[in-house]
């Protein structure tokens, strides 16, 4: 955002396909972020208290509005994201499928639950529930402004009994409004301040993170995400950070090249590369390596970026990130890369088209950083171990994908990430039960399924002893000599024997 489009109280939403204003919104400072915390804060334990049953059906009506408003909130990613229109909805089916998973199975994975107390403490029940931690602060990213903040998010977080402040990234706040809406809209006759909105740049998240909410949930950039741990640390506020990554595809000597191509060239440009786990470099054995780069220039050599319906994709998000990628692609080049498709006149911002580059040097930014465009590097290795290590190596660690007919499990195992998908790509994306997240600087925590659900809420532990055992007493500040004698004996029988 440039200087003069910010003023002290409020900042313009722009298209990114031409700059113009969308529509303004306040950049809330500190106490108004407070306040709406504040409200928040009121409305946690009622919230808190409601049934599963009660809290699945709101979420399930959220969902539902939103289907039923899906025209208007297609539209609105077009003009203020830069989606295509069929891209725009495919960010919306995650998304619901995700608030559906949550409010289903919030009982199951959250709900109080019984468990043998030991043999030690027979004389004793066990139990565990997930409390919710109270409200909740989202801070979101621009690339999936629906599915990230929502899906990946409020939905868990809601479902398990918080209440939620989302802050939108200052590039997608009309769509960060709509949801918000959205949710008082499908649910009329509940309180206020069970989803609620704050609008601004870092400043705002920043002021939420030490606003009194009891835990943050932060989706962007890795450099941001240690500014958010930071600010979280004064107040010790649990995180849970979903940040960059620098996905890899493994194309094994076993692979199915036209599958393997297909693949990358639709999870390195999507979205126009703009996603979080999108496949940014391709590892190829070097027998494979002509076919699989004749496959990828007859797949990306006619694609195009822009605004009408023959473009696969639309413009860059911000202006940024066409700074960002045409870096990468210079630097690359300037480094020895080939470019195979597309290269340096691809960029036309705010539009960039596909561009393909293989062997870039091990230093390049292209290799070393996250690109977070339509820009994929291709790289020859003797082997699939060759591979890992290079990967391994790298700091990134969120997703990857592995090409292999017969070992692509195995394969998939010894790669440094959160999750692989295998003979496909993104596919743990769209599966709600599966955990999401990553490893190194990719961040920490996981949202999906049911780690997702614990994610936002807190083990809280009950013991309750049913009986005495009669002579037995080992809370006795001076235990019997019967007692001791006992204790003594049961270790004995269950761990003196020697392990062969
Ligand atoms: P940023 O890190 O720039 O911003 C993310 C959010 O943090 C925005 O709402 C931003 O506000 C806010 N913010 C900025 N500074 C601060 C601060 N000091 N304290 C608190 N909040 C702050 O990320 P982008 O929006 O550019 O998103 C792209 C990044 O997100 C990529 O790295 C991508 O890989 C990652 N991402 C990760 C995903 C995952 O699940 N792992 C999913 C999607 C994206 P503002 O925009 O107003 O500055």
């Amino acid at each position: 955002m440039t200087s003069e489009l910010r003023s002290r109280s409020v900042f313009s939403s722009l298209a990114p396909s031409d700059g113009h204003e969308l529509a303004e919104f306040a950049v809330m400072d500190a106490n108004r972020v407070a306040q709406v915390v504040r409200r928040s804060q009121e409305v946690a334990a009622w919230w808190a208290e409601r049934s599963w049953a009660e809290r699945e059906r709101t979420l399930l009506r959220w969902a539902s509005w939103l289907m039923r408003h899906s025209d208007e909130l297609v539209d609105l990613l077009m003009v203020e994201q830069g989606k295509s229109r069929d891209t725009a909805f495919l960010e919306l089916v995650p998304t619901l499928e995700h608030i559906r998973w949550a409010a289903k199975h919030a009982k199951r994975v959250l709900g109080s639950r019984r468990m043998w107390a030991g043999a030690v403490m027979s004389n004793h029940t066990a139990e565990v529930e997930y409390r919710p931690y109270g409200v909740v602060g989202v801070i979101g990213p621009w690339n999936y402004p629906v599915f990230t903040p929502v899906g990946q998010m409020a939905a868990y977080a809601l479902a398990a009994g918080n209440t939620v402040v989302l802050k939108p990234s200052e590039y997608t706040p009309r769509i960060g409004e709509f949801v918000v809406d959205a949710f008082a809209k499908a649910n009329p006759d509940l309180p206020g301040g069970i989803l609620s909105l704050v609008t601004g740049f870092g400043e705002t998240g920043a002021a939420l993170c030490r606003s009194g909410v009891d835990k943050i949930a932060f989706t962007g950039s890795t450099a941001t995400g240690k500014r958010v741990l930071a600010a979280c640390a004064d107040n010790l506020v649990p995180t849970v950070l979903e940040c960059g990554g620098k996905d890899a595809m493994i194309v094994a000597a076993d692979a199915d090249v036209k599958a393997a191509a297909k693949a990358a060239a639709w999870g390195g440009m999507t979205n126009a590369g703009q996603t979080c786990v999108g496949i940014e470099q391709v590892y190829v054995v070097a027998e494979l390596a002509d076919r699989f780069l004749d496959e990828l220039r007859s797949r990306l050599e006619s694609v195009t970026a822009g605004d009408d319906a023959q473009s696969a994709y639309g413009p860059m998000t911000t202006p940024e990130q066409v700074d960002i990628v045409t870096r990468h692609i210079d630097d690359a080049l300037t480094k020895g890369a080939t470019a195979v498709v597309g290269g340096r006149e691809s960029v036309r911002a705010p539009y960039i088209d596909p561009v393909v580059l293989v062997d870039p040097a091990d230093d390049s930014l292209a290799v070393t950083e996250e690109t977070f465009g339509p820009v994929l590097v291709v790289r020859t290795v003797s082997d699939v171990d060759e591979a890992i290590e290079l990967i391994n190596g790298r700091k990134f660690g969120l997703g990857a994908s592995v090409f292999s007919a017969r070992d692509g499990r195995r394969i998939a195992g010894r790669v440094r990430a959160g999750m692989v998908a295998v003979n496909c790509a993104l596919a743990f994306v769209g599966i709600p039960a599966l955990p999401f997240g990553g490893v190194g600087d990719s961040g920490f925590g996981r949202v999906h399924g049911a780690d997702g659900l614990r994610e936002f809420a807190v083990a809280k532990s009950y013991a309750r002893q049913r009986f005495d055992t009669p002579g037995i007493d080992t809370v006795a500040l001076r235990p019997t000599r019967l007692t001791m004698a006992a204790v003594r004996q049961m270790m004995r029988f269950r761990h003196e024997r020697r392990m062969r």
